[in-house]
């Protein structure tokens, strides 16, 4: 089965159906675009899989398991990892710190593992991964939004994550920056994650992408494989 379905899934805030018959699959080791205008339901869609906010309609499987998430800890804590645009990471704290960040706990990690064991693993990590800073301790305020992206998705697969979600990764980056991030979301998918890569660049969903859904008012308006993509003549 698909690695998370999403069967008629619908949300209302109050009267607000923000939300409606939202029929999606996220496959294994495939990159899922998720498209629309403001107001579409993306932030909704994300906080539904992400555990943010529970869904009033439908029904969501992760592994072919009914699910419902009663917060974002549990989602996280059952493989859903989001990279939210601004909030990646924390500003102020270093680099190896948010490396460990909210899997340290879950793993027992800080309880086994010394600075200096836990600063070499992430330094390995993110040299296995193509990105390489000299120094770990420098607040993650310091690199760039690119880095920054990259590093929060490097830690998602180092945890083991099944699905992981990137809101507008690339929404406040320039060509090159939005290149390296793009180069990261095939690394996700290629490590076998189920990649949702939610943006409002057409061009950047094509670069990557092996299906694609638009949103509209609250509904899938096109779901397609890029096979289908494929302009017929
Ligand atoms: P997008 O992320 O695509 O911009 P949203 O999921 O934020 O879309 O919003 C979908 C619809 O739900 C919009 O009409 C929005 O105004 C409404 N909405 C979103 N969050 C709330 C909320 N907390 N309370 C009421 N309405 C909401
Ligand atoms: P984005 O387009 O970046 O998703 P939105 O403006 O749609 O941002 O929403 C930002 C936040 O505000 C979301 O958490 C959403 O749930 C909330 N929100 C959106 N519309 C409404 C609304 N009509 N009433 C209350 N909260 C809303």
């Amino acid at each position: 089965p698909p690695l998370l379905q999403l069967d008629n899934v619908g949300k209302s805030y109050g009267n607000v159906h923000a939300l409606r018959g939202v029929t999606l699959n996220v496959r294994q080791g495939e990159v899922t675009c998720v498209l629309g205008d403001n107001g579409a339901g993306k932030s909704t869609l994300i906080g539904i899989i992400s555990g943010l906010h529970d869904y009033t309609e439908g029904a969501m499987q992760l592994d072919g398991q009914p699910c419902r998430f009663a917060s974002p800890r549990v989602a996280q804590s059952s493989g859903i990892a989001t990279v939210y645009q601004n909030l990646a990471l924390v500003p102020l704290m270093s680099v190896w710190r948010n490396f460990f960040l909210g899997n340290e706990i879950r793993k027992g990690l800080l309880r086994t593992l010394d600075i200096k064991r836990m600063k070499r693993i992430c330094d390995e990590e993110l040299r296995r991964m193509g990105i390489v800073i000299p120094d770990l301790d420098r607040p993650v305020a310091s690199l760039s939004g690119g880095q920054r992206q990259c590093i929060a998705i490097a830690r998602a697969i180092h945890f083991g994550a099944k699905v992981i979600i990137l809101d507008e990764p690339t929404a406040a980056l320039g060509v090159k920056q939005s290149g390296v991030v793009l180069r990261y979301i095939l690394r996700a998918r290629d490590a076998g994650l189920g990649v949702i890569f939610i943006t409002h660049n057409p061009q950047h969903a094509y670069l990557v992408g092996d299906h694609f859904v638009i949103l509209k008012l609250g509904q899938v308006a096109l779901d397609a494989r890029r096979a289908e993509l494929t302009l017929a003549r």
